[in-house]
C-alpha cells in the first residue's frame, strides 16, 4: 500500500498511530541535527521530522532530497512542539522511520507555492507543475463541484444529458469556425461546433423535451482578453415553453448553485431589466448592479446655455460618484484623459463638484450655480459628490458613461468579488445593421424568434421596420458579466426562411447551409427555447477571480497557443497529401 492517509488528513486524534504517506517534497529545512520536510499532495501538507535518532539510511536519504521529489514515508504521528495554526495538519508531524524516494525530480523552474515566483509564460509551459499549486487545485475543485451540482440539479428536473457531435457543419454564432479537413471526402471540411445550437433544437423536434450538456464549444475569434478558442458551456433546451418557463427553470439552477457551491441563499426572485432600460440606466447590456451610480439623461436640461459642446450633442448624460467631491485637480485631469482613451472614445469630460465651498464645475463659464444645482438634483447628488458628464452620439455616449461608471465603481471599491448580483436582461433587438457590409446580422443567432407582437414588422419590406423588431431573447448577467444567453426559438419553417432572407441568404444558400433544420421544422417541431451558460466564467466568478484561465486545466494563451504542447503546429507532407491539402510532392 502506498499510503494509509493523505497529506491533509492527520490531526491530534491520530497521535501515536503508525502511518504511511506519499507525496511531493515541498520544502526541506535543516535545523541543527534535524531535518523537516513539508510533504504535499492535493489534500494538504504534512510535516515530516527526521531526527538525530532516525535510522542512518533515513538521514542519508533526507539529506539528498530536492524539491518535488516523490517520496513515501512511514512513521509515527506525534504532537508538534512548534504548532502551525495556519494549516489543518499543523498540530502534528511524522517522525520518519522509513523514507523511500519513489522518483527524483529536476529542480522545478519556479516555486510551487501559493504565490509562485514564475512568470505566466513559464508557468504555462510547465502547466502540470503550476497545477500542483493550491490556488489552481482549488479552482479545479470548484469547477468539479459546479459540474456535479449542475448535473444533479438538472437531472432532478428531468433534463436528459445528451451528447452531440464535434465534427459538424458550420453553426453560425457570430464567430469563425475552426475547420477540420476530411480525408475520406477530399476537398471537404467539417466545422467544430461554435455551440450545439442546431442539434439541441433537433432534439426538441425529436421529442426530448428537456436537454442539457456540459459541452466544449469552439470559436475562432481574435482573442480578446480572457477568451479561449475552446470553452465550455452548460447548454440547455426545453420544449413547450415560453420565456417565463425558461427563466424560472434556470433561476432555479442558479439558486441551486449559489446554495450548494457557495452556501448563499437567494430567497427573492432575481431582478429583471429590459435591454432598453439597461442601456438607458447603465450604459451596458450587462449592468453590474452591485452598485447604483446610474446614468441620467440631461440633454434637455443643459441645452441653450451657449455651451456649444452640449448644444450640438444628440445626448448629454451624467453619473454621480458618491463621496468623490474631494477629487483633486490632478485626479480630475487624469480622469479627463482616461475618458479619451480609444476604448471609451469620449471627446471630453465635464465635471461638477458639490464640495463644502459650494458647487464648482469645469463649465462655470456657461452655467450659473442655480443651473448646476438643477443638474445636481437630476443626478440625485448630495454634498461631497462628484458628477461626471459626457456628451455626443446617444448610443456611444451611453456606452462611454457605462464604462466610466464601471471604472469609478472599481476605483471606489464598490465591485466586491464576494458580493453577487444576478440579473436577467431581456427584449434585445433581433438584428444589428452593419454599415460596412450593408446587411443585417442576428444579434443573438439566426434561430432566435422575433417577439410575436413584432411579426408584422419582421415581414415588412421596409428595412427601418425590420430594424425595430425585438427578439424573444434573454441574458443572465452576474456582476456585470454576461454568463448566460438564450432565446425562444423560431419553430416555423416559413419564419425561419424569412429570417435567412433578412440575413441576406438566397433560398439556395439557406437550403445548402440550413436545409436540415428548415426541413425538420416541417415535421412537427414543438415550440421551444433554451439557454447556454459560459461554464468557465461562471466558475471564475464563483471563485472570485477575473480570469477564466485558472479554471481550465490546460488553457491556451492570448494568441490561441498551447505553449506546453507548442500547438498549433505544422503537419508533415504525407499527412498534408493524404488530406489533399497540397498539390505538391
Ligand atoms: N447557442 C447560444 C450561444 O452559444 C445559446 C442559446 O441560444 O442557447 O450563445
Amino acid at each position: 500500500m502506498y499510503r494509509t492517509h493523505t497529506c491533509g488528513e492527520l490531526r491530534l486524534q491520530h497521535k501515536g498511530q503508525q502511518v504511511t504517506l506519499a507525496g511531493w517534497v515541498q520544502r526541506v529545512r535543516k535545523l541543527g541535527g534535524m531535518t523537516f520536510i513539508d510533504l504535499r499532495d492535493r489534500y494538504g501538507v504534512t510535516q515530516l521530522a527526521v531526527t538525530e535518532d532516525s535510522p542512518d539510511t533515513v538521514k542519508q536519504t533526507a539529506g539528498a532530497l530536492g524539491r518535488e521529489f516523490v517520496i513515501q514515508v512511514a512513521g509515527a504521528v506525534i504532537e508538534r512542539s512548534n504548532k502551525n495554526p495556519k494549516i489543518p495538519t499543523g498540530e502534528v508531524e511524522i517522525t520518519v522511520a522509513r523514507l523511500d524516494v519513489l522518483n527524483a525530480a529536476d529542480t522545478p523552474p519556479f516555486t510551487i507555492e501559493d504565490e509562485s515566483d514564475g512568470g505566466e509564460e513559464l508557468r504555462a509551459r510547465f502547466r502540470y507543475l503550476d497545477l500542483r499549486r493550491a490556488p489552481l487545485q482549488n479552482a479545479l475543485k470548484l469547477r468539479h463541484r459546479m459540474a456535479q451540482e449542475v448535473r444533479s440539479y438538472l437531472d432532478s428536473q428531468r433534463f436528459l444529458e445528451i451528447e452531440t457531435p464535434f465534427l459538424i457543419k458550420s453553426t453560425p454564432e457570430g464567430a469563425r469556425d475552426f475547420v477540420v479537413p476530411s480525408r475520406m471526402n477530399p476537398g471537404e471540411f467539417y466545422a467544430l461546433p461554435q455551440s450545439p445550437q442546431t442539434f439541441k433544437q433537433l432534439l426538441m423536434v425529436a421529442g426530448y423535451d428537456r436537454y442539457f450538456q456540459i459541452v466544449r464549444c469552439f470559436r475562432d475569434e481574435d482573442l480578446r482578453a480572457d477568451r479561449q478558442p475552446e470553452f465550455t458551456q452548460i447548454d440547455c433546451e426545453m420544449a413547450f415553453v415560453e420565456r417565463e418557463d425558461i427563466l424560472q427553470a434556470f433561476e432555479g439552477l442558479a439558486k441551486h448553485l449559489f446554495r450548494s457551491v457557495l452556501g448563499r441563499e437567494f430567497t427573492q426572485p432575481f431582478p429583471r431589466m429590459s435591454y432598453a432600460d439597461a442601456i438607458r440606466q447603465y450604459g451596458s447590456d450587462k449592468p453590474d448592479i452591485r452598485f447604483d451610480m446610474r446614468l441620467h439623461e440631461l440633454t434637455g436640461l443643459v441645452k441653450g446655455k451657449n455651451f456649444a459642446v452640449f448644444d450640438t450633442a444628440e445626448y448629454v448624460g451624467g453619473i454621480c460618484v458618491p463621496g468623490a467631491g474631494g477629487y483633486t485637480r490632478k485626479q480630475l485631469d487624469e480622469l479627463s484623459e482616461w475618458v479619451k482613451r480609444p476604448q471609451i472614445g469620449a471627446r471630453g469630460l465635464v465635471y461638477i463638484r458639490l464640495a463644502e465651498d459650494g458647487i464648482k464645475s469645469s463649465v462655470d463659464k456657461f452655467y450659473t450655480p442655480e443651473a448646476l444645482q438643477q443638474i445636481a438634483a437630476t443626478l440625485n447628488a448630495s454634498q461631497g459628490d462628484l458628477m461626471l458628464l459626457l456628451s455626443g452620439n446617444r448610443k456611444k455616449t451611453q456606452e462611454a458613461l457605462g464604462t466610466l461608471r464601471i471604472e469609478m465603481g472599481n476605483r471606489l471599491g464598490l465591485r466586491k468579488n464576494d458580493e453577487f448580483a444576478p440579473l436577467w436582461v431581456y427584449d434585445f433587438p433581433l438584428l444589428e445593421w452593419d454599415e460596412e457590409t450593408q446587411r443585417f446580422y442576428a444579434m443573438h443567432h439566426p434561430f432566435t424568434s422575433p417577439k410575436p407582437e413584432d411579426l408584422q414588422k419582421f415581414y415588412s419590406a421596409d428595412k427601418a421596420d425590420v430594424a425595430q423588431v425585438n427578439a424573444n431573447a434573454y441574458d443572465f448577467v452576474l456582476n456585470g458579466t454576461e454568463i448566460g444567453g438564450g432565446s425562444i426559438r423560431i419553430h416555423d419553417a416559413n419564419v425561419q426562411q424569412r429570417m435567412f432572407e433578412i440575413l441576406g441568404f438566397s433560398k439556395e444558400e439557406a437550403e445548402y447551409k440550413f436545409g436540415f433544420i428548415i426541413h425538420a421544422f416541417r415535421y412537427g417541431a414543438p415550440p421551444h427555447g433554451g439557454i447556454a451558460f459560459g461554464f468557465d466564467r461562471w466558475c471564475a466568478l464563483f471563485g472570485g477571480q477575473e480570469t477564466i484561465r485558472d479554471y481550465i486545466a490546460f488553457p491556451k494563451n492570448n494568441a490561441g497557443r498551447d505553449v506546453m504542447l507548442n500547438a498549433p503546429a505544422k503537419i508533415d507532407d504525407i499527412q498534408l497529401k493524404e488530406l489533399q491539402l497540397t498539390a505538391s510532392i
